[in-house]
């Protein structure tokens, strides 16, 4: 496996790939990698010849007073779960391209990249200047890498929207893949974050999937209305997780990300909730 930590080299590798005939799938995350970036990498590998993931904790995505410093770091245990996933024939040819925030972001840096309306809603609305700071890094990362294959999470599903919205609009030539959430025994659905929470934060972050779960048994059982929905949902978390603040439950369309009153097919609950300080999302398709 290549590290590779300057724009310039990384441009050279993507080229000379290019050059040989071979199809590149790139993987872009922050780090602190665990299974489900690993689900991301094995796609990525059944789908083009030489995998690229990008590890880089993109300080523009973050708002003033969030978790930029404390994100969680580990680069060389990003490399050995990189190989893992990969297997020995894969990870050989493999690219982890780490660069420094300095080279993305020099000091005069003044384009942004931004997708209109889907990201004022939800993760953008709580997070004001997220997704400009997303669309801005994926884009970088689409030019440097020149990937004919993406992958990325419906764990952060809005995200995955977003860029595939970015992916159409500026016309970018590359197949965009969205893969399931790997999630823990009890149902947590694994996040880098989730390394903030102490034994019983993290039994009590278990809310998030319980609710999401009581809504889709609710919606198979007949229910319809998203207000007795929500009603349930904040029961489930409250008795899960008596401290727990929920920062927005919404119910949308998967597509459109419109809001909407009744479930119907297409319906995506999407929640942000507190747990013990610790931020998390999660979401779960209704019908
Ligand atoms: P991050 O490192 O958190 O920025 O995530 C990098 C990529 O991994 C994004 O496309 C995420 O949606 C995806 N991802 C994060 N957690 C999971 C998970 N539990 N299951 C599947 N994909 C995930």
């Amino acid at each position: 496996m290549q590290i590779i930590r300057s724009i310039r080299s990384m441009q050279a590798a993507a080229r000379k790939i290019a050059g040989s005939g071979k199809t590149i799938g790139l993987v872009p995350t922050m780090g602190y990698l665990h299974r489900g970036h690993q689900s991301l990498i094995v796609r990525a590998a059944k789908l083009a010849d030489v995998v690229i993931a990008s590890v880089f904790v993109n300080p523009s995505q973050f708002g003033p007073g969030e978790d930029f410093k404390t994100y969680p770091r580990d680069e060389k245990g990003d490399i050995a779960r990189i190989a893992e996933a990969l297997g020995k024939k894969k990870a050989r040819t493999a690219i982890v391209f780490a660069p420094k925030a300095i080279d993305i972001y020099p000091d005069d840096f003044e384009t942004w990249v931004t997708v209109e309306k889907l990201s004022q809603t939800l993760e953008g609305k709580a997070r004001p200047g997220h997704f400009r700071g997303v669309t801005t890094i994926v884009a970088k990362l689409f030019n440097i890498t020149r990937p004919d294959v993406v992958v990325f999470g419906l764990k952060d599903y809005q995200q995955a929207m977003v860029l595939s919205r970015m992916t159409r609009d500026l016309g970018y030539p590359i197949k965009f893949v969205i893969a399931p959430t790997v999630r823990e025994k009890d149902g947590l659905a694994m996040s880098s974050r989730n390394a903030y929470l102490d034994d019983l934060g993290r039994w009590e972050a278990t809310c998030l999937y319980y609710s999401l779960r009581t809504a889709r048994e609710m919606v198979r059982s007949g229910v319809a209305d998203t207000r007795v929905l929500l009603r349930e949902m904040k029961a489930v978390i409250k008795a899960t997780c008596p401290s727990a603040n929920v920062d927005y439950i919404a119910f949308t369309d998967f597509k459109t990300l419109k809001p909407v009153k009744t479930v119907t097919t297409g319906t995506i609950c999407s929640l942000a909730v507190r747990v013990h300080g610790v931020r998390l999302i999660d979401n779960l398709k209704l019908a």
